[in-house]
């Protein structure tokens, strides 16, 4: 067999891997408590499981357009134009089976040998992985944690050369929980005058989980960038509704087309009913939504603290997000030593920071999207290993 050189370039995400482990663990009868994977304990809210039955009953079981369903479509401008305050047009909406999708075809659509992609690092795991499988170079932007896991606009600008051809960007970010504020991004955007090919993948599906009064800034929302920002939002962290995949992206005129044809090679459009529960989420009460948010900040407020009282660890109070990125240095183990003996030892499963990037060793990831219960019997079992 001869594969294609590409698919050895291909990288994973870990959380995967840990959810498998964790789930044998379960199977050999061990209780874990599971705070690695990136999704909301919550279950969807009733209206929008009942909006995708009702669509199955109806008989919505044909493709739709490959761009999604018009109402869907419109429904996402106007949440954009709500909480962005920029008008846009369903035209450039592009519905996907999940978040990940839009971040593939915009990857694909500049990766290729001489280019260069700029991605956060530590960060999402599959911009590095797309982006070394597209043959492009992985430049990495460090996220630090002395710079509360914001970006930095001047990191950003020195690392920009006439190859740079897409810039991707993420606050409120997975694995840090860190958040961009606007001063941050109005420097970095006004910085990009000078590169004026430069595309900006801005991943937001984050958006809406932020604490402590903080407000979301797009790069959309500025005019000197919006035709070269591509953004990419989802169903999956707001609304619960991981397993059900449904995401999209906001495409500039200059790229929908080209988007949309990945779509019909790929997968053609995504199932009827999910997109009717989609539609549900995005115009029926938020109540529900709101209140699970209310409920990771109680629980952000928990685990912060419990973290920092064991010994080697020291955690910074994210802003957004449902992650903590505490620093382990103090453990004097690694990363990934840490995060096993964690799940092996102590039946906690978290994910390592080596898994978003190289800058993410001495640090371990958490999701508390977990009952405070759990929360604080997994700090406690953590701090018996450590002082065992
Ligand atoms: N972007 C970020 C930053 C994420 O953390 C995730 C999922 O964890 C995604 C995108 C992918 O979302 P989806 O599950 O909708 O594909």
């Amino acid at each position: 067999m001869k594969l294609a050189q590409a698919i050895s370039r291909l990288g994973t995400e870990t959380a995967f891997d840990v959810m498998a482990r964790a789930q044998q663990l379960r199977a050999q009868g061990k209780d874990i408590i599971d705070l690695s994977i990136g999704q909301s304990d919550f279950r969807a809210p009733d209206s929008i499981v009942e909006a995708a039955v009702k669509a199955f009953r109806d008989g919505m079981h044909s493709y739709t357009p490959a761009k999604g369903i018009l109402p869907l479509r419109e429904a996402v401008a106007a949440d954009i134009e709500k909480r962005r305050g920029v008008k846009v047009s369903a035209e450039n909406v592009l519905v996907v089976p999940g978040g990940k999708v839009t971040m593939f075809f915009a990857i694909q659509l500049f990766a290729e040998p001489g280019a260069e992609i700029l991605y956060p690092n530590p960060g999402f795991p599959i911009y590095e992985s797309l982006i070394n499988y597209g043959g492009a170079k992985a430049v990495a932007i460090p996220i630090l944690e002395k710079n509360n896991f914001a970006f930095s606009a001047d990191d950003i600008l020195e690392r920009l050369t006439p190859n740079s051809r897409l810039l991707i960007l993420n606050s409120p970010a997975n694995p840090t929980g860190g958040f961009t504020p606007r001063s941050e991004l109005e420097k970095l955007i006004k910085g990009l005058d000078d590169y004026p090919d430069l595309y900006i993948l801005s991943d937001e599906i984050y958006g809406r989980m932020l604490y402590d009064g903080n407000e979301h800034a797009s790069p959309l929302e500025y005019e000197s960038v919006r035709d070269r920002v591509i953004l990419l939002d989802g169903w999956s962290k707001t609304y619960a509704m991981a397993g059900l995949r449904l995401g999209y992206g906001l495409w500039p005129d200059t790229l929908i087309d080209h988007a949309t044809r990945l779509a019909v090679n790929v997968h053609s459009c995504v199932n009827a009913p999910t997109q009717y529960a989609g539609l549900e989420a995005l115009t029926g009460s938020q109540d529900e939504v709101e209140a699970m948010f209310k409920t990771f900040d109680e629980r952000r407020k928990v685990i912060v603290p419990r973290l920092n009282e064991l010994s080697g660890f020291k955690c910074h109070a994210p802003s957004g997000a449902f992650y903590v990125f505490p620093n382990i240095t103090g453990t004097g183990m690694d990363s990934a030593t840490l995060q096993s003996r964690i799940l092996e030892e102590a039946g906690v499963a978290t994910i390592p920071g080596t898994s978003f990037g190289s800058y993410g060793e001495g640090y371990i990831r958490l999701s508390y999207a977990n009952s405070i219960e759990n929360i604080n019997k997994a700090v406690d079992r953590i701090g018996d290993l450590l002082s065992g």
